[in-house]
Protein backbone atom coordinates (compact mmCIF):
# COMPACT_ATOMS: atom_id res chain seq x y z
CA UNK A 1 0.00 0.00 0.00
CA UNK A 2 1.01 3.48 -1.04
CA UNK A 3 1.21 6.46 0.45
CA UNK A 4 1.27 9.80 -0.87
CA UNK A 5 2.08 12.65 1.93
CA UNK A 6 0.82 16.31 1.71
CA UNK A 7 2.58 18.78 4.40
CA UNK A 8 1.66 22.22 4.49
CA UNK A 9 3.42 25.96 5.08
CA UNK A 10 3.44 25.74 8.93
CA UNK A 11 5.12 21.89 8.46
CA UNK A 12 7.75 23.18 6.05
CA UNK A 13 8.18 26.88 7.83
CA UNK A 14 11.93 26.31 8.97
CA UNK A 15 14.33 23.91 9.42
CA UNK A 16 13.10 22.04 12.39
CA UNK A 17 9.74 21.79 10.70
CA UNK A 18 11.80 19.62 8.04
CA UNK A 19 13.10 17.47 10.48
CA UNK A 20 9.98 16.34 11.57
CA UNK A 21 8.42 16.09 8.34
CA UNK A 22 11.20 13.65 7.01
CA UNK A 23 11.23 11.69 10.78
CA UNK A 24 7.40 11.24 10.22
CA UNK A 25 8.05 9.86 6.42
CA UNK A 26 10.78 7.79 7.26
CA UNK A 27 8.83 6.25 10.23
CA UNK A 28 6.74 4.39 7.59
CA UNK A 29 8.23 3.05 4.58
CA UNK A 30 4.64 3.14 2.34
CA UNK A 31 4.99 7.05 2.40
CA UNK A 32 6.68 6.87 -1.17
CA UNK A 33 5.45 10.46 -2.43
CA UNK A 34 5.60 13.77 -0.86
CA UNK A 35 3.53 17.20 -1.92
CA UNK A 36 4.96 19.85 -0.13
CA UNK A 37 3.75 23.36 0.34
CA UNK A 38 5.63 26.77 -0.04
CA UNK A 39 7.29 27.62 3.85
CA UNK A 40 4.99 28.98 5.76
CA UNK A 41 3.85 31.12 8.95
CA UNK A 42 7.17 30.30 11.60
CA UNK A 43 4.81 32.30 14.31
CA UNK A 44 1.91 34.94 14.55
CA UNK A 45 2.49 37.97 12.35
CA UNK A 46 5.57 35.80 10.11
CA UNK A 47 4.69 36.44 6.64
CA UNK A 48 3.71 33.29 4.24
CA UNK A 49 6.43 32.77 1.33
CA UNK A 50 4.09 32.77 -1.29
CA UNK A 51 2.86 36.21 -0.01
CA UNK A 52 6.25 37.34 -0.32
CA UNK A 53 6.02 36.36 -3.80
CA UNK A 54 2.89 38.05 -4.47
CA UNK A 55 4.33 41.14 -2.86
CA UNK A 56 7.78 40.70 -5.22
CA UNK A 57 5.50 40.37 -8.48
CA UNK A 58 3.01 43.34 -7.82
CA UNK A 59 6.60 45.43 -7.16
CA UNK A 60 8.16 44.02 -10.13
CA UNK A 61 5.03 44.19 -12.46
CA UNK A 62 4.66 48.10 -11.42
CA UNK A 63 8.21 48.68 -12.21
CA UNK A 64 8.96 49.32 -9.04
CA UNK A 65 11.98 47.66 -6.97
CA UNK A 66 11.53 43.98 -5.61
CA UNK A 67 14.71 43.69 -3.36
CA UNK A 68 13.21 44.17 -0.22
CA UNK A 69 10.72 41.52 -0.29
CA UNK A 70 12.99 39.13 -2.50
CA UNK A 71 15.87 38.93 0.36
CA UNK A 72 13.33 38.14 2.85
CA UNK A 73 12.45 35.39 0.71
CA UNK A 74 16.43 34.11 -0.07
CA UNK A 75 17.45 34.50 3.53
CA UNK A 76 14.42 32.53 4.50
CA UNK A 77 15.61 29.73 2.19
CA UNK A 78 19.15 29.98 2.78
CA UNK A 79 18.43 29.14 6.87
CA UNK A 80 16.51 26.02 5.52
CA UNK A 81 19.65 24.95 3.57
CA UNK A 82 22.52 25.79 6.23
CA UNK A 83 19.72 24.48 9.35
CA UNK A 84 19.66 21.10 7.68
CA UNK A 85 23.50 20.90 6.35
CA UNK A 86 22.19 20.45 2.18
CA UNK A 87 25.31 20.88 -0.25
CA UNK A 88 23.29 21.97 -3.13
CA UNK A 89 22.51 26.18 -2.41
CA UNK A 90 19.85 27.68 -4.80
CA UNK A 91 21.86 30.78 -5.84
CA UNK A 92 21.16 29.73 -9.49
CA UNK A 93 17.56 29.11 -9.29
CA UNK A 94 17.08 32.77 -7.57
CA UNK A 95 19.06 34.21 -10.43
CA UNK A 96 16.77 33.08 -12.78
CA UNK A 97 13.69 34.10 -10.27
CA UNK A 98 15.23 37.64 -10.31
CA UNK A 99 15.37 37.68 -14.08
CA UNK A 100 12.31 36.64 -14.70
CA UNK A 101 10.63 39.34 -12.06
CA UNK A 102 13.31 42.24 -14.46
CA UNK A 103 12.49 40.87 -17.70
CA UNK A 104 8.45 39.88 -18.09
CA UNK A 105 6.88 38.81 -14.18
CA UNK A 106 4.06 36.42 -14.36
CA UNK A 107 1.90 36.21 -11.67
CA UNK A 108 1.17 32.52 -11.52
CA UNK A 109 5.12 31.64 -11.85
CA UNK A 110 6.38 33.80 -9.77
CA UNK A 111 3.42 32.35 -7.20
CA UNK A 112 4.79 28.75 -7.58
CA UNK A 113 8.18 29.47 -7.07
CA UNK A 114 7.93 28.87 -3.30
CA UNK A 115 6.83 25.51 -3.59
CA UNK A 116 9.05 24.78 -6.43
CA UNK A 117 12.08 25.72 -4.24
CA UNK A 118 10.48 24.11 -1.49
CA UNK A 119 9.98 20.76 -3.32
CA UNK A 120 14.37 20.96 -4.39
CA UNK A 121 15.17 21.26 -1.12
CA UNK A 122 12.50 18.32 0.08
CA UNK A 123 14.00 16.18 -2.43
CA UNK A 124 17.66 16.58 -1.54
CA UNK A 125 16.95 16.09 1.98
CA UNK A 126 14.77 13.26 1.15
CA UNK A 127 17.11 11.66 -1.29
CA UNK A 128 13.80 11.40 -3.03
CA UNK A 129 13.24 11.93 -6.58
CA UNK A 130 12.34 15.88 -7.90
CA UNK A 131 9.71 15.86 -9.95
CA UNK A 132 8.38 19.40 -11.24
CA UNK A 133 4.92 19.52 -11.40
CA UNK A 134 4.51 21.79 -14.71
CA UNK A 135 5.29 18.18 -16.33
CA UNK A 136 2.96 16.30 -14.98
CA UNK A 137 0.04 18.57 -14.12
CA UNK A 138 -1.88 20.54 -17.00
CA UNK A 139 -4.47 22.54 -17.34
CA UNK A 140 -7.11 22.87 -20.42
CA UNK A 141 -7.55 25.74 -22.52
CA UNK A 142 -10.39 27.26 -20.41
CA UNK A 143 -8.02 27.25 -17.51
CA UNK A 144 -9.66 24.38 -15.68
CA UNK A 145 -7.32 21.49 -14.46
CA UNK A 146 -7.04 18.25 -17.05
CA UNK A 147 -7.85 15.26 -15.09
CA UNK A 148 -7.34 13.04 -18.34
CA UNK A 149 -4.11 14.29 -19.76
CA UNK A 150 -2.94 14.49 -16.17
CA UNK A 151 -3.79 10.85 -15.02
CA UNK A 152 -2.50 9.07 -17.70
CA UNK A 153 1.12 11.28 -18.03
CA UNK A 154 1.30 11.71 -13.89
CA UNK A 155 0.34 7.95 -13.79
CA UNK A 156 3.02 6.36 -16.03
CA UNK A 157 5.54 9.17 -14.99
CA UNK A 158 5.58 7.59 -11.19
CA UNK A 159 4.90 3.97 -12.42
CA UNK A 160 8.83 3.74 -12.00
CA UNK A 161 9.43 5.47 -9.62
CA UNK A 162 9.81 4.49 -5.95
CA UNK A 163 9.89 7.78 -4.37
CA UNK A 164 9.53 11.39 -5.45
CA UNK A 165 8.18 14.68 -4.62
CA UNK A 166 6.32 16.70 -6.36
CA UNK A 167 5.49 20.38 -5.28
CA UNK A 168 1.66 21.46 -5.07
CA UNK A 169 -0.03 23.86 -6.26
CA UNK A 170 0.88 24.38 -10.12
CA UNK A 171 0.95 22.61 -12.53
CA UNK A 172 0.97 24.11 -16.91
CA UNK A 173 -1.44 25.66 -19.43
CA UNK A 174 -2.01 24.27 -22.72
CA UNK A 175 1.02 26.62 -23.84
CA UNK A 176 3.11 25.27 -21.15
CA UNK A 177 2.94 27.79 -19.12
CA UNK A 178 3.16 27.84 -15.16
CA UNK A 179 -0.36 27.47 -13.62
CA UNK A 180 -1.27 27.37 -10.20
CA UNK A 181 -4.25 26.66 -8.56
CA UNK A 182 -6.59 28.97 -6.09
CA UNK A 183 -5.12 29.49 -2.37
CA UNK A 184 -4.36 26.36 -0.95
CA UNK A 185 -4.04 24.76 -3.69
CA UNK A 186 -1.12 22.21 -2.54
CA UNK A 187 -4.01 20.25 -1.11
CA UNK A 188 -5.49 19.46 -4.78
CA UNK A 189 -2.05 18.64 -6.00
CA UNK A 190 -1.67 15.82 -3.13
CA UNK A 191 -5.22 15.03 -3.86
CA UNK A 192 -4.63 14.19 -7.65
CA UNK A 193 -1.26 12.39 -7.06
CA UNK A 194 -3.19 9.77 -4.67
CA UNK A 195 -5.85 9.29 -7.30
CA UNK A 196 -3.23 8.57 -10.19
CA UNK A 197 -1.64 6.30 -8.00
CA UNK A 198 -4.31 4.99 -6.47
CA UNK A 199 -2.68 5.45 -2.89
CA UNK A 200 -4.01 3.04 -0.36
CA UNK A 201 -4.35 6.82 1.79
CA UNK A 202 -3.83 10.43 1.48
CA UNK A 203 -2.11 11.61 4.04
CA UNK A 204 -2.69 15.74 4.98
CA UNK A 205 -0.05 17.08 7.32
CA UNK A 206 -0.84 20.04 8.95
CA UNK A 207 -0.75 22.04 12.04
CA UNK A 208 -3.84 20.88 14.04
CA UNK A 209 -4.69 17.12 14.79
CA UNK A 210 -7.59 17.07 12.77
CA UNK A 211 -11.34 18.89 11.89
CA UNK A 212 -12.57 20.35 14.81
CA UNK A 213 -16.62 19.49 15.80
CA UNK A 214 -16.75 23.52 15.76
CA UNK A 215 -15.08 26.81 15.11
CA UNK A 216 -12.53 27.19 17.98
CA UNK A 217 -13.14 31.09 17.95
CA UNK A 218 -16.38 30.01 19.04
CA UNK A 219 -16.11 26.84 21.30
CA UNK A 220 -13.27 26.36 23.27
CA UNK A 221 -11.14 23.75 22.54
CA UNK A 222 -14.42 21.88 20.36
CA UNK A 223 -13.10 17.68 20.60
CA UNK A 224 -11.49 16.82 17.22
CA UNK A 225 -13.71 15.06 14.32
CA UNK A 226 -12.15 11.38 14.24
CA UNK A 227 -14.39 10.20 11.33
CA UNK A 228 -15.90 12.32 8.68
CA UNK A 229 -17.48 11.07 5.32
CA UNK A 230 -17.21 13.16 2.34
CA UNK A 231 -20.99 14.08 2.45
CA UNK A 232 -20.68 15.06 5.90
CA UNK A 233 -17.57 17.38 5.17
CA UNK A 234 -19.13 18.69 2.16
CA UNK A 235 -21.70 20.26 4.11
CA UNK A 236 -19.43 21.39 6.94
CA UNK A 237 -17.36 23.03 4.13
CA UNK A 238 -19.97 24.56 2.22
CA UNK A 239 -21.39 26.08 5.60
CA UNK A 240 -18.20 27.74 6.73
CA UNK A 241 -15.92 25.02 8.17
CA UNK A 242 -12.62 25.72 7.43
CA UNK A 243 -10.94 22.72 6.28
CA UNK A 244 -8.94 21.27 3.43
CA UNK A 245 -9.22 23.19 0.20
CA UNK A 246 -12.83 22.60 -1.05
CA UNK A 247 -11.55 20.96 -4.49
CA UNK A 248 -9.37 18.74 -2.79
CA UNK A 249 -11.93 16.60 -1.72
CA UNK A 250 -13.19 15.25 -5.56
CA UNK A 251 -10.17 13.50 -6.83
CA UNK A 252 -9.73 11.32 -3.75
CA UNK A 253 -13.66 10.53 -3.54
CA UNK A 254 -13.61 9.66 -6.97
CA UNK A 255 -11.02 7.48 -6.64
CA UNK A 256 -12.53 6.55 -3.15
CA UNK A 257 -9.19 7.10 -1.28
CA UNK A 258 -9.21 8.27 2.56
CA UNK A 259 -7.55 11.00 3.50
CA UNK A 260 -6.22 11.72 6.70
CA UNK A 261 -5.65 14.67 8.47
CA UNK A 262 -2.35 14.38 10.58
CA UNK A 263 -0.77 17.26 13.04
CA UNK A 264 3.32 17.46 11.89
CA UNK A 265 3.88 18.59 15.62
CA UNK A 266 2.06 15.58 16.87
CA UNK A 267 2.29 12.71 14.63
CA UNK A 268 0.57 10.26 17.10
CA UNK A 269 -2.50 11.68 17.22
CA UNK A 270 -4.72 9.88 15.33
CA UNK A 271 -6.53 12.75 13.36
CA UNK A 272 -9.37 12.82 11.19
CA UNK A 273 -10.70 10.47 8.72
CA UNK A 274 -12.32 11.20 5.86
CA UNK A 275 -13.57 8.40 3.83
CA UNK A 276 -16.43 7.76 1.59
CA UNK A 277 -18.51 5.61 4.30
CA UNK A 278 -17.76 3.76 6.90
CA UNK A 279 -19.77 1.74 9.71
CA UNK A 280 -18.07 3.44 12.11
CA UNK A 281 -20.12 5.38 14.84
CA UNK A 282 -19.12 8.52 15.93
CA UNK A 283 -18.73 9.05 19.59
CA UNK A 284 -21.63 11.85 19.99
CA UNK A 285 -24.78 11.55 17.48
CA UNK A 286 -23.36 14.43 15.40
CA UNK A 287 -20.02 15.00 13.54
CA UNK A 288 -19.98 18.69 13.33
CA UNK A 289 -21.46 22.25 13.52
CA UNK A 290 -20.67 25.11 11.78
CA UNK A 291 -22.54 28.29 10.42
CA UNK A 292 -22.21 31.44 8.39
CA UNK A 293 -23.65 34.85 8.84
CA UNK A 294 -25.09 37.36 6.98
CA UNK A 295 -28.59 35.79 4.90
CA UNK A 296 -31.58 37.67 4.09
CA UNK A 297 -35.18 36.08 4.10
CA UNK A 298 -38.40 36.48 2.08
CA UNK A 299 -41.26 35.34 2.89
CA UNK A 300 -43.87 35.39 0.48
CA UNK A 301 -47.63 34.05 1.67
CA UNK A 302 -50.46 33.54 -0.66
CA UNK A 303 -53.50 31.81 0.06
CA UNK A 304 -54.48 28.87 -1.47
CA UNK A 305 -50.72 28.71 -3.15
CA UNK A 306 -50.69 25.19 -3.85
CA UNK A 307 -53.31 24.92 -5.98
CA UNK A 308 -50.99 27.09 -8.58
CA UNK A 309 -48.94 24.77 -9.63
CA UNK A 310 -46.29 27.46 -11.25
CA UNK A 311 -46.22 28.94 -8.18
CA UNK A 312 -42.60 27.70 -7.13
CA UNK A 313 -41.14 27.82 -10.94
CA UNK A 314 -42.29 31.32 -10.79
CA UNK A 315 -40.49 32.44 -7.52
CA UNK A 316 -37.25 30.34 -8.34
CA UNK A 317 -37.44 32.30 -11.84
CA UNK A 318 -37.49 35.43 -10.52
CA UNK A 319 -34.17 34.89 -8.84
CA UNK A 320 -32.21 33.04 -11.24
CA UNK A 321 -33.16 36.42 -13.56
CA UNK A 322 -30.81 38.15 -11.16
CA UNK A 323 -28.36 35.39 -10.58
CA UNK A 324 -28.79 34.77 -6.95
CA UNK A 325 -28.14 31.13 -5.35
CA UNK A 326 -30.90 29.84 -3.42
CA UNK A 327 -29.95 28.47 -0.09
CA UNK A 328 -33.27 26.87 1.31
CA UNK A 329 -36.72 27.06 0.91
CA UNK A 330 -38.42 26.30 3.28
CA UNK A 331 -42.27 26.31 3.36
CA UNK A 332 -45.42 26.25 4.75
CA UNK A 333 -48.75 25.56 3.64
CA UNK A 334 -49.66 28.96 2.16
CA UNK A 335 -46.21 30.57 2.41
CA UNK A 336 -42.71 30.07 0.85
CA UNK A 337 -39.56 31.29 2.15
CA UNK A 338 -36.34 31.88 0.00
CA UNK A 339 -33.09 32.31 2.24
CA UNK A 340 -30.62 33.78 0.20
CA UNK A 341 -26.76 35.52 0.93
CA UNK A 342 -27.98 39.22 1.63
CA UNK A 343 -24.61 40.70 -0.11
CA UNK A 344 -25.91 38.78 -3.51
CA UNK A 345 -29.33 39.38 -2.61
CA UNK A 346 -29.07 43.75 -1.75
CA UNK A 347 -27.93 44.57 -4.95
CA UNK A 348 -30.76 43.51 -6.68
CA UNK A 349 -33.38 42.92 -4.30
CA UNK A 350 -36.04 46.05 -6.15
CA UNK A 351 -34.97 44.29 -8.84
CA UNK A 352 -36.18 40.56 -7.54
CA UNK A 353 -39.49 42.15 -5.07
CA UNK A 354 -41.06 43.47 -7.88
CA UNK A 355 -40.79 40.27 -10.35
CA UNK A 356 -42.12 38.30 -7.59
CA UNK A 357 -45.21 40.87 -7.42
CA UNK A 358 -45.39 40.75 -11.02
CA UNK A 359 -45.14 37.09 -11.29
CA UNK A 360 -47.12 35.74 -8.34
CA UNK A 361 -49.19 38.51 -7.16
CA UNK A 362 -48.57 37.37 -3.42
CA UNK A 363 -50.42 38.70 -0.47
CA UNK A 364 -48.03 39.90 1.58
CA UNK A 365 -43.82 39.96 1.14
CA UNK A 366 -41.46 40.53 3.83
CA UNK A 367 -38.08 40.49 3.94
CA UNK A 368 -35.71 40.18 6.97
CA UNK A 369 -32.01 40.64 6.92
CA UNK A 370 -29.64 39.67 9.54
CA UNK A 371 -29.89 36.04 9.70
CA UNK A 372 -27.56 33.44 10.21
CA UNK A 373 -27.34 29.78 9.71
CA UNK A 374 -26.19 26.57 11.93
CA UNK A 375 -26.07 23.21 10.28
CA UNK A 376 -25.79 20.70 12.83
CA UNK A 377 -24.43 17.94 10.73
CA UNK A 378 -23.94 14.27 11.23
CA UNK A 379 -24.72 11.04 9.83
CA UNK A 380 -25.90 9.42 13.03
CA UNK A 381 -28.83 11.78 13.52
CA UNK A 382 -30.97 9.37 11.06
CA UNK A 383 -30.56 6.34 13.74
CA UNK A 384 -31.19 7.96 16.60
CA UNK A 385 -34.51 9.80 17.63
CA UNK A 386 -34.63 12.91 19.59
CA UNK A 387 -31.63 15.04 17.40
CA UNK A 388 -34.49 17.80 16.43
CA UNK A 389 -35.67 17.41 20.05
CA UNK A 390 -32.44 18.32 21.63
CA UNK A 391 -30.99 21.09 19.33
CA UNK A 392 -34.97 22.88 20.16
CA UNK A 393 -34.16 22.35 23.86
CA UNK A 394 -30.43 23.75 23.38
CA UNK A 395 -31.55 26.83 22.11
CA UNK A 396 -34.65 27.36 24.46
CA UNK A 397 -32.43 27.55 26.77
CA UNK A 398 -30.03 29.59 25.50
CA UNK A 399 -33.17 32.00 25.13
CA UNK A 400 -32.57 31.69 21.11
CA UNK A 401 -35.28 32.55 19.16
CA UNK A 402 -35.26 30.11 16.14
CA UNK A 403 -36.29 31.74 12.29
CA UNK A 404 -36.58 28.82 10.38
CA UNK A 405 -35.61 25.24 10.14
CA UNK A 406 -34.65 22.90 7.94
CA UNK A 407 -33.88 19.43 7.88
CA UNK A 408 -32.86 17.38 4.59
CA UNK A 409 -34.80 14.10 3.64
CA UNK A 410 -31.15 12.50 3.84
CA UNK A 411 -31.23 13.48 7.21
CA UNK A 412 -27.49 14.38 7.53
CA UNK A 413 -28.10 17.63 8.43
CA UNK A 414 -30.32 20.33 10.01
CA UNK A 415 -30.30 23.91 9.13
CA UNK A 416 -31.81 26.02 11.91
CA UNK A 417 -31.80 30.07 11.15
CA UNK A 418 -31.62 32.60 14.11
CA UNK A 419 -30.67 35.82 14.32
CA UNK A 420 -27.04 36.91 13.78
CA UNK A 421 -26.55 38.60 17.52
CA UNK A 422 -27.32 34.57 18.86
CA UNK A 423 -25.27 33.40 16.18
CA UNK A 424 -22.48 32.24 18.59
CA UNK A 425 -24.50 31.62 21.33
CA UNK A 426 -26.44 28.87 19.23
CA UNK A 427 -23.72 27.51 18.29
CA UNK A 428 -22.25 26.72 21.65
CA UNK A 429 -25.60 25.68 22.96
CA UNK A 430 -25.96 23.12 20.17
CA UNK A 431 -22.41 22.20 20.81
CA UNK A 432 -22.11 21.42 24.59
CA UNK A 433 -25.60 19.65 24.50
CA UNK A 434 -24.53 17.02 22.50
CA UNK A 435 -21.22 16.85 23.29
CA UNK A 436 -20.78 17.03 27.28
CA UNK A 437 -23.74 15.04 27.73
CA UNK A 438 -21.48 12.36 25.69
CA UNK A 439 -23.91 11.90 22.97
N1 LIG B 1 1.50 28.16 -0.93
C1 LIG B 1 0.18 28.30 -1.47
C2 LIG B 1 -0.64 29.23 -0.60
O1 LIG B 1 -0.12 29.82 0.34
C3 LIG B 1 -0.49 26.99 -1.67
C4 LIG B 1 -0.61 26.11 -0.44
O2 LIG B 1 0.04 26.35 0.56
O3 LIG B 1 -1.37 25.15 -0.50
O4 LIG B 1 -1.80 29.41 -0.87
Amino acid sequence: MKKVVKFGGSSLADANQFEKVRDIILADNSRVYVVPSAPGKRFDNDIKITDLLYESYNLAAAGKNFYEPFQIIRDRYNAIIQGLGLKNSLAHEFDNIEEHLLNNPERDYLASRGEYLNGLIMSEYLNFEFIDAKDVIFFNEAGEYDDVKTNSILSARLENIEHAVIPGFYGSDHNGKIKTFSRGGSDITGAIVASAIKAGVYENWTDVSGLLMADPHIVSSPAVISSITYRELRELAYMGASVMHEDAIFPVKKAGIPINIKNTNHPDDPGTWIVRNTARTSKYTITGITGKKDFCSIIIAKDLMHSHTDFYRKVVQCFEESNIPLEHLPSGIDTMTVIVQENKFIECEQKVLGRITQLVEPESLEVESGISLIAVVGRGMKSQSGTAAKIFTALANAHVNVRMIDQGASELNIIVGVRNEDFERAVRSIYHIFVDSGK
